[in-house]
C-alpha cells in the first residue's frame, strides 16, 4: 500500500489587496507531495510559487504585503503522528511550533535569512534548544555536528563565524544545517542557488540530494530553471499567472511536455544532446509574464502561446485533463488532439 502524502494542497488560493486592487496571486492550487519525494514547483517569476511555499509556511500573515493577503481552500498535513491538520487553520503558536520542527525553509538570499549578530553556531544551537529540548552546551556541541553534515570544514571553528565572515555557498550550507537542524519531514527550498556561480549551485544541488536520501524527508523545490529540475525532481508542477498548467513525474514531463508553456519553458533549457553547431541553443518565450492585477481571460498564456485559438482560448479557462501515471494539464488545444 502506498503511503498517504505529506501534504496535500486542494484548491489554494491567496489573494493581497494592495491600493491598485486584488491580486489574485494564486488560484485554486491543488497537488500532493509524497513522503521521500522531491517535487519541483516550476514558473517564471510571478507565477506564485513563492506565495505557495510563503502560505505552507504560514508567512503570509507576517508583516509586509502578506498583512493583506487572503488565502483560501486547504493545506493537510500529516505529521509525526500521522494525524493529518490543516495548516490554514493553525494559530500564529502553532505555526511557530511546526515551522523549524516539521517543515523547514531555505531561501534564495541567505544573508537576508540569518541573524546578522548571531554567530551561525548560535543560530543552529538556538533552534535545537527551543525544538528539541537540548541543553545550551548539547545544542552547541550538535550545532557543530550540523555544520559537518553540511560539508562545512572546520566546524568547530567555523561555527564561531558571524554569517558575513562566509561566503554566499557557506552561507547556504548554513541555512540548510538551520533548516535541517530538527530533522524536518517537508524540506521547502525557495530558489535557493539561484545567487550562487554554477560550480558552487552544483555542490549545493548535490548537497541536498545527499541529506534527501539520508533523512528521506520530502522537498518542496521552487525553481524557474528546468536545468534544476531535470537533476533534482522526481515530479514536477508547473504554474503559470497563479494557476496549475500541468503536473507530472520528471520523466514524463521531460519527455512528452503537454502543455505549451512547459514546452517553451523546456525550450529554454541548453540541449546538450543536439549537434554541435547548435549546442547551447536556447528558445525564448515569446512576450513576459502578465500583470497580476490584470491577468488575460481565459487561458492566462493565450496572448504568449502560439497555439492559440480565438474565441476558446480568450474565452474559458481550461480545466485539467487527466492522463494516466498521474499526469494533469490544462490546455483546450492539447486536450482534443
Ligand atoms: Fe495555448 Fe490555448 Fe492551450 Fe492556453 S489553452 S496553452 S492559449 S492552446
Amino acid at each position: 500500500m502506498t503511503a498517504p502524502p505529506l501534504l496535500q494542497l486542494r484548491d489554494l488560493s491567496v489573494d493581497f489587496s494592495t491600493d491598485m486592487g486584488i491580486v489574485h496571486a494564486v488560484d485554486r492550487v491543488s497537488f500532493d507531495i509524497g513522503t521521500d519525494e522531491i517535487v519541483a514547483l516550476v514558473g517564471e517569476s510571478g507565477s506564485g510559487k513563492s506565495v505557495i511555499a510563503q502560505a505552507i509556511m504560514g508567512l503570509l500573515g507576517v508583516g509586509g504585503a502578506g498583512r493583506n493577503a487572503r488565502t483560501s481552500g486547504q493545506l493537510r498535513f500529516r505529521g509525526r503522528d500521522g494525524a493529518a491538520i490543516d495548516l490554514l487553520t493553525l494559530d500564529a503558536e502553532e505555526r511557530r511550533r511546526l515551522r523549524g520542527r516539521d517543515i523547514g525553509m531555505v531561501f534564495q538570499e541567505p544573508m537576508t535569512a540569518l541573524n546578522p549578530v548571531l554567530t551561525v553556531g548560535e543560530q543552529i544551537a538556538e533552534l535545537l534548544r527551543v525544538h528539541a529540548g537540548l541543553t545550551r552546551a548539547q545544542a552547541a556541541a550538535e550545532a557543530v555536528a550540523r555544520l559537518a553534515e553540511v560539508g562545512i570544514a572546520a566546524p568547530a571553528e567555523r561555527a564561531k563565524s558571524y554569517p558575513h565572515q562566509m561566503s554566499g555557498g557557506m552561507r547556504q550550507r548554513v541555512l540548510i544545517a538551520i533548516a535541517m537542524a530538527c530533522q524536518p519531514l517537508l524540506l521547502i527550498a525557495d530558489e535557493p542557488t539561484t545567487a550562487l556561480d554554477v560550480t558552487v549551485q552544483a555542490q549545493i544541488l548535490e548537497l541536498m540530494r545527499t541529506l534527501k536520501r539520508r533523512t528521506r524527508m520530502s522537498v518542496l523545490f521552487i525553481t524557474h530553471d528546468f536545468g534544476i529540475v531535470a537533476e533534482l525532481a522526481d515530479r514536477v508542477v508547473v504554474l503559470y499567472a497563479g494557476r496549475m498548467v500541468e503536473e507530472g513525474s520528471a520523466t514524463d514531463i521531460f519527455a512528452s511536455p503537454r502543455h505549451p508553456y512547459t514546452e517553451g519553458l523546456l525550450g529554454a533549457v541548453p540541449r546538450l544532446d543536439l549537434a554541435s553547431d547548435t549546442i547551447g541553443a536556447v528558445a525564448i518565450l515569446p512576450g513576459t509574464a502578465p500583470d497580476p492585477l490584470a491577468f488575460p481571460a481565459g487561458c492566462r498564456f493565450h496572448p504568449r502561446c502560439t497555439h492559440a485559438r480565438p474565441g476558446l482560448c480568450d474565452g474559458k479557462a481550461p480545466a485539467m485533463t487527466a492522463l494516466a501515471g498521474a499526469r494533469r494539464f490544462a490546455c483546450h488545444v492539447r486536450a482534443s488532439a
